[in-house]
Parts: C-alpha cells; sequence; structure tokens
C-alpha cells in the first residue's frame, strides 16, 4: 500500500493548484522582531524580497486585496499586512517600491494619537516601543500608488468576543478613521485574529465592506465567499523555495 504517511496525498505541494488567487498573510517587516509574542509575525526584508522575486520569475502577477478580488486569476499573487505596524511604512514601503509590486495593509485605529488606549485590545499585549501607522504615514502609502488600505477595527479585539454593538462599534470607527484619512471609500477588511462569524460577517457587510480576508484554511474562489477569502501564512525563517510553495500551494507537507 502507498505510504500515506510518507507521502500524504491530502494538502500536499505537488497537487495541481487551485484555480484560484493566491492571498498571502504577513504582519511586520524587519530585521527586528516586532512583537515578541508572534516571532513569526516578523519577516525579514530579504526573506521578503527574495519570495517576491521568486514569484515574479514564476509568473505570478501581483494585485492589492480589491484588484485580486476582483479580477484575480490563479497567476494572480496578493500580499497583505495585518495590524498597521509602522514598519510597513518605514520598511516595506521602500521594498514595494524598489520591486514594484502591490501590496494591503490592513490597518487599526491604534497610530492615531487622539484614540484611546482603553481600547486597545488587551489580548496580544503589545511593547511599549511598538508603533503603528499614523494618517500621515497612510495617505502617503496610499499616494504611492502601490498600497491599498483595508480595515482591520479600531483597537484590534477579536470580534467575536464582543457583544454585537460592541463590534459594529469597532468596525465603524475603523472604518470612519480610515475614510477620513484618505478621503474616500475602503472596501477590503480583515478580521482580527481570523475571528468571524455569521454575524459578524453580516456587519462588515453593513458597514460598506465589499471583501474580507479571513484565516479560513482552505483555498477557494472569492465568489465563493467574498467574506471569507483564504489566505496563506508566511512565517519568518523560511527558505524561500518553501515560502514560494506555501505561497503557491498552500499547505504543504513531505
Ligand atoms: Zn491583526
Amino acid at each position: 500500500m502507498f505510504p500515506e504517511r510518507f507521502l500524504p496525498w491530502r494538502n500536499t505541494w505537488w497537487w495541481p493548484r487551485w484555480r484560484v488567487p493566491s492571498f498571502l498573510m504577513l504582519h511586520s517587516v524587519g530585521e527586528a522582531v516586532t512583537d515578541p509574542c508572534c516571532a513569526n509575525n516578523t519577516i525579514r526584508p530579504d526573506e521578503l524580497r527574495n519570495l517576491v522575486r521568486a514569484l515574479v520569475d514564476e509568473g505570478y502577477e501581483f494585485r492589492t486585496f480589491r484588484e485580486a478580488c476582483e479580477k484575480g486569476d490563479r497567476r494572480t499573487m496578493c500580499l497583505t499586512f495585518d495590524d498597521g505596524y509602522a514598519d510597513n511604512y518605514q520598511v516595506l514601503l521602500p521594498i514595494l517600491r524598489e520591486l514594484n509590486v502591490p501590496a494591503t495593509c490592513f490597518a487599526t485605529n491604534r497610530g492615531d494619537a487622539s484614540f484611546p488606549r482603553e481600547r486597545w485590545s488587551a489580548e496580544d499585549p503589545i511593547p511599549a516601543d511598538a508603533a503603528f501607522l499614523t494618517a500621515e504615514m497612510l495617505r502617503e502609502m496610499e499616494a504611492s500608488g502601490l498600497v491599498e488600505i483595508g480595515g482591520h477595527t479600531a483597537g484590534h479585539t477579536t470580534l467575536t468576543k464582543l457583544s454585537l454593538d460592541d463590534a459594529r462599534r469597532e468596525i465603524d470607527d475603523n472604518k470612519a478613521w480610515l475614510e477620513g484619512v484618505l478621503g474616500h471609500e475602503i472596501v477590503s477588511f480583515a478580521y482580527p485574529r481570523g475571528g468571524e462569524n455569521d454575524q459578524i460577517v453580516n456587519l462588515v457587510r453593513e458597514a460598506g465592506y465589499r471583501y474580507a480576508a479571513a484565516m479560513v484554511k482552505k483555498m477557494r474562489s472569492v465568489a465563493a465567499d467574498p467574506y471569507r477569502v483564504h489566505r496563506q501564512i508566511i512565517p519568518r525563517g523560511m527558505e524561500t523555495w518553501k515560502s514560494v510553495l506555501l505561497a503557491t500551494r498552500g499547505k504543504w507537507k513531505i
């Protein structure tokens, strides 16, 4: 019998890939780890450069989250960065310019000096020196023509842990701030920690969002559910060939 233990037939990189765009989920970019609780969330600049170059060489075309949802195909690759860390401006933006690829950053209100600290989620202890995208940074990133800004709630609380009224407030306050800063409607959203259910999806839709990035594991078409778009996590410290397989094939084992 075929030894599935050694060559598992499920979730393997050698399967033909799904005919859907690939969405990658990242957070910080930097040599130093931004959040010591989630070291894997900070990809090194060279790891990101090498991954993007390898994917471009393989013929993938990079799109923002909105574009990938609207008209992505199997050659579409989408970089998304959650949480709105300031290194997305300081480190990521120069890399996007250098490689001329777009990305989407899902930002909270934590870079707004007038946003009360009591409303910051206590779920992940934020290092005291962590910095978040300010209004000026968000505007400059968008003005580069390479960055789409999306919503990620005001204080980064897991929405499924809140009352519906509080969840709506988290979604709406974030959207209002970002739209005030950028001067136009935003249509893309990501659930903090992937926390969603049917009621939360309804709130996101009612707020006016058209697409939402989740953390569901299975690759599928955006049309199947534009409010639960699959993303693949790309961790820190992974060799390029492995992260390319992860990005293009989803979960893999060998
Ligand atoms: Zn997040």
